[in-house]
């Protein structure tokens, strides 16, 4: 899951500082929602952030050290939760941004959670598998001490997967002397998992995209879909706006993007892709991530990383919807001109709490050890986000606000409130 080569190469995005734009939104909806700026004091940051030194013994007998992180945003909720994103270009504000945004998410969804995140600076893909063991085993260790089933809940993000959730699992497990499922989720089935966890970020995305389709009136059946990004949220993305009837008429991947204006055979890119989303090597006729977000289209989805559509190229976007699969894709100066325009945009913070909400429900299962069927996971989960997607519409209907900001007011509220009854402000 990732974007441009260029992008995937960049270190933190210091003109696009996705730490000072998470701030500025959440002290707006503080504002509107009448809280006093001691809340905005303490929900600004997280309140806890651990840096830890991880040293792994690589294959060719070297010792590397890695550098972690795991924020917790606001506990006053319930343990934070949030995924662990393995990745080259994490950084401290990355991290902590992420955090505030699962707050929302939870708030959002109506979780008894907080926000967390955790983060390696690494990169999988040039890691063997025992490496990668080494780390994840590794990264668990360091931070044992600050997370746990009712603390702080572990995920996967981008570029971690079930196999890492179960070694830190059992990493955990062995630490703790204890059998803990519920210390993270994303498990394979065999250790707990969730059936339909998986596919929880897309389908969360898929609804949110038929939410906003029935208010522009755009009939999905034939409508042109553009999805950035082929990791687990734009791959699966992909397939179940195919076999809604869309026509996905392009995808990308870390190096490039596939168009075709009659529709791409999405089973056959499924098939093609390796584990960490890559497909458009196999072709010759690729374009690039810059020109796929411009295509000519009805939805737009950016299922990559941050800071994907910018004051630069927001005016040049043809969809009449952009849903926000991925963390952060959209500047808050690129917001602007897309209300401006008319442009639906449906912000991260809900589009893609499809993937906490269905993790809430492994750890309730966890926690109950009664596990649930697919069919009853697609039915929580379906309530649970068309409500979530009411609820955002209609406050950014009656407030006049756009969709971003109502869904940090709806997000952020829970957080104050819990933090204003435990009599922290
Ligand atoms: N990493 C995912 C997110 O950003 C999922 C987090 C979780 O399941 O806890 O929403």
């Amino acid at each position: 899951m990732a974007a441009d080569l260029g992008a995937d190469n960049q270190a933190f995005d210091e003109k696009h500082d996705v730490l000072k734009s998470t701030q500025t939104v959440i002290h707006k909806a503080l504002e509107k929602l009448g809280y006093p700026e001691e809340v905005y004091e303490l929900l600004k940051e997280p309140i806890r952030m651990l840096t830890v030194k991880i040293p792994v013994r690589m294959d060719d007998g070297s010792v590397k050290i890695f550098t972690g992180y795991r924020a917790q945003h606001n506990d006053a909720v319930g343990p934070t939760k949030g995924g662990i994103r393995f990745h080259p270009n994490v950084s401290e504000k990355e991290v902590k941004a992420l955090s505030i945004w699962m707050t929302l998410k939870c708030g959002i969804v109506n979780l008894p959670y907080g926000g967390g995140k955790g983060g390696i600076i690494c990169d999988p893909r040039e890691m063997s598998f025992r490496e990668l063991e080494a780390l994840s085993r590794g990264y668990v260790r360091a931070i044992s001490q600050i997370v746990g089933p009712t603390k702080d809940i572990p995920a996967p993000d981008v570029f971690t997967n079930s196999q890492i959730m179960a070694w830190m699992m059992d990493e955990y497990s062995r630490i703790d002397e204890f059998n803990s499922p519920g210390f993270i989720t994303g498990k394979p089935l065999v250790l707990g998992g969730s059936h339909g966890r998986e596919t929880a970020t897309a389908k969360g995305v898929t609804i949110c995209i038929r939410e906003a389709a029935k208010k522009r009136g755009i009939n999905l059946e034939g409508a042109r879909v553009v999805v950035q990004g082929f990791g687990n949220a734009g791959s699966f993305l992909s397939k179940f706006m195919h076999d809604a009837g869309a026509k996905v008429i392009g995808i990308s991947d870390a190096y490039g993007a596939l168009y075709d204006p009659n529709g791409l055979d999405i089973d056959y890119l499924l098939d093609r892709r390796d584990s960490f989303g890559t497909v458009t090597k196999l072709f010759d006729n690729t374009i690039s991530n810059k020109e796929l977000l411009e295509l000519d289209c009805d939805i737009l989805v950016p299922a990559a990383i941050e800071n994907q559509i910018t004051e630069e190229n927001a005016h040049n976007i043809r969809a009449q919807i952009v849903v926000e699969a991925a963390n952060g894709p959209t500047t808050l100066e690129a917001t602007q001109i897309l209300t401006d325009r008319g442009i639906l945009l449906v912000p991260d913070v809900l589009a893609s709490a499809g993937g906490v909400t269905v993790s809430y429900f492994e750890w309730v299962q966890n926690n109950q050890g009664y596990y649930w069927t697919e069919e009853e996971i697609d039915e929580k989960l379906e309530k649970v986000l068309v409500q979530s997607f009411e609820n955002v519409y209609n406050t950014s209907e009656t407030r006049r606000v756009d969709m971003r900001l109502a869904a940090y007011m709806v997000g952020v509220r829970k957080s104050a409130e819990a933090s204003r009854f435990r009599g922290w402000i």
